[in-house]
């Protein structure tokens, strides 16, 4: 869809004839008849767009679009006139929170376990996948979720390693839960990494074990690099096929950038050479992991550009809620203390799993060589430390902490108090409305209804001037978009429960939604100067839906269907 030489050449010469400068002179395309959401919210609506070569050139009515391309554009009817019949376009959405190659290797390689209904039936996917495998080759796979099994006995018991060991003998076999924050080991993986019963867990990390001793092959956080570090990187799939089927999947998706969590220097050099050869289309704002983040950035200056850029370091303070990882300020309400080792009896408050005076270092650092930090926390009591890391590195560093933008992962629990600290110190807060969704079942177990008023407290962190980036958290919830606006909004499942939404007060509005997904989430990469709304001078890009997502029964939401994606006006995805 972008002009041919031809064409181009043509203006050229037609204008050289009428003297009309050459850089206004290439004709543009007009998207007329459309529902417009802008997310500019100095004009949210609008019914036409016009672009030229990557860049937008008006936004309004159509009488706008011919006049930004006055002298240039053929007649209305030519094929520069996009007709978009009323169909609802809207800024490229913006993934603040993925992981492309994990959502890339679930294509290419590692059993997708999502929406298993029972641990039989995980055996079940394993089973059949090693026997299409050699002997002794590692077979991965990723998704599944105790608390989602039909299991009559114990619905929160987690798996242990014993009816997948004997179903899968010869193969070794590693099974990251839906959070990625534990993950199960057969007989021949744990053999594999020579892991017996004398095996200790590591600081933020647990081996879980059975009252007589014995492992149950469950690895919860710093545990899971036991076994890990025992398998071969091919295992996992060649990297440049995982990020080209997960840049697929995220184009067809409506997701025109993502902010990729955790991404190796190694796997940073490969996306800028994909991005130099043009196969990279997706925007792409890639965080180095904390452990190398450091050194890289004493070595290396931050790198920005358009497509790509790693100029971001992400961390961990805690776990997760489902394992009961989460750092929280008081013990879990169904797990209050430590049932087994040496700590049995001690208060349990979850998992700290990076140091926070780590993270102070790892803040100070980002301010003074001009990187983001982004800090993984879901209990309150790790999003407390977090917020004291980041302002003691200010305080210490004397450096501005809202200018460098750092930002929250997750912020699933916070203690009333903390809510208003996201503004006050200009911290981003980078949330997943799925999660919230995914959790509601058993948030309140974990932490009792008077805690669970500040779980993904929305309203009450936008009411406080705080800025939250949307996301999905991609594999760990479907990276479809339309599914995070839909529990943005609603804060109820697909089946629309609980009937006005879990704890609705804390809902978004549509608008608060849509600008989570696009011009907050580019903020929250510093690309909001050429990306996350449709504003004239910006990046042509946008999208098209079958529906109006501003204004449809929010039970529709979620059957949204993308038909086209446009980058940098260049058409990267059309629907068939
Ligand atoms: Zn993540």
């Amino acid at each position: 869809m972008k002009p041919t030489r031809t064409v181009g050449l043509f203006f050229a010469v037609l204008c050289a004839c009428l003297g009309i400068p050459r850089a206004h002179a290439e004709p543009g395309f007009v998207y007329f008849n459309a529902t417009v959401y802008t997310a500019d919210p100095e004009r949210p609506r609008a019914e036409a767009i016009a672009v030229r070569g990557s860049t937008i050139v008006a936004v309004g009515t159509r009488e706008d679009a011919i006049r930004a391309l006055r002298g240039t554009q053929p007649p209305v009817g030519s094929d520069k006139w996009i007709d978009l019949r009323g169909r609802t376009m809207l800024p490229g959405l913006i993934d603040a929170h993925g992981h492309l190659a994990g959502l890339g290797a679930l294509r290419v390689g590692v059993v997708d376990l999502a929406g298993t209904t029972s641990y039989a039936e995980v055996i079940e996917r394993i089973a059949a996948r090693a026997a299409e495998t050699p002997k002794g080759e590692w077979v991965l796979g990723r998704g599944w979720d105790n608390e989602s099994w039909d299991n009559p006995d114990d619905q929160k018991a987690l798996p242990t390693h014993d009816a997948l060991s004997a179903a899968v003998p010869d193969h070794p076999v590693w099974l990251a839960r839906v959070d990625g924050h534990a993950a199960l080991a057969n007989r021949a993986a744990m053999d594999a990494a020579d892991i017996s019963p004398e095996t200790t867990s590591p600081d933020g990390g647990e081996v879980l074990r059975r009252d007589d001793g014995s492992l149950t092959g469950v690895f919860v956080d710093n545990a899971e690099s036991l076994v890990e570090r025992a398998i071969p990187a091919a295992a996992r799939g060649d990297p440049e096929s995982m990020i080209r089927a997960a840049q697929q999947a995220c184009l067809s998706a409506g997701l025109t950038s993502v902010h990729d969590m955790g991404v190796h220097p190694a796997t940073a050099a490969l996306y800028r050479d994909l991005s130099e050869r043009g196969v990279l289309k997706l925007r792409v704002h890639a965080a180095c992991p904390s452990a190398f983040a450091m050194r890289y950035f004493e070595e290396n200056e931050p790198y920005r550009s358009e497509r790509f850029t790693y100029a971001s370091a992400k961390a961990y303070i805690d776990g997760a809620m489902g394992s009961r990882g989460a750092w929280l300020l008081a013990p879990y309400d169904d797990r209050p203390a430590y049932t087994e080792g040496e700590r049995a009896g001690q208060p349990y408050t979850g998992l700290s799993v990076q140091e926070p005076a780590f993270i102070e270092a790892l803040a100070r650092h980002g301010l003074e060589k001009g990187y983001q930090v982004f800090t993984h926390a879901i209990g309150d009591r790790g999003n407390r430390e977090v917020l004291d890391a980041y302002e003691r590195a200010a305080k210490s560093t004397g450096r501005n902490l809202a200018a460098a933008r750092f930002r929250v992962e997750h912020a699933q629990l916070l203690a009333p108090s903390d809510i208003p600290r996201f503004a006050e110190l200009g911290v981003i807060a980078s949330m997943q409305p799925t999660h919230c969704t995914s959790d509601m079942r058993w948030v309140e177990d974990r932490v009792g209804t008077k805690r669970a008023a500040g779980a993904y407290a929305w309203a009450s962190l936008l009411n406080s001037g705080a800025l939250i980036a949307g996301g999905s958290d991609f594999p760990v919830e479907s990276h479809n978009p339309f599914l995070g606006f839909y529990a943005a909004i609603t804060r109820q499942n697909a089946e629309g429960m609980p009937d006005r939404g879990w704890r609705p007060e804390e809902r978004m509005t549509r608008a608060q939604a849509l600008r989570s997904m696009t011009l907050d989430a580019a903020r929250g990469a510093f690309m909001e100067t050429f990306t996350g709304s449709l504003t004239t001078g910006k990046r042509a890009d946008f999208i098209v839906i079958n529906r109006d997502i501003m204004a449809c029964d929010p039970a529709e939401i979620p059957g949204t269907r993308v038909l086209q994606t446009f980058i940098d006006g260049e058409q990267v995805y059309l629907a068939d």
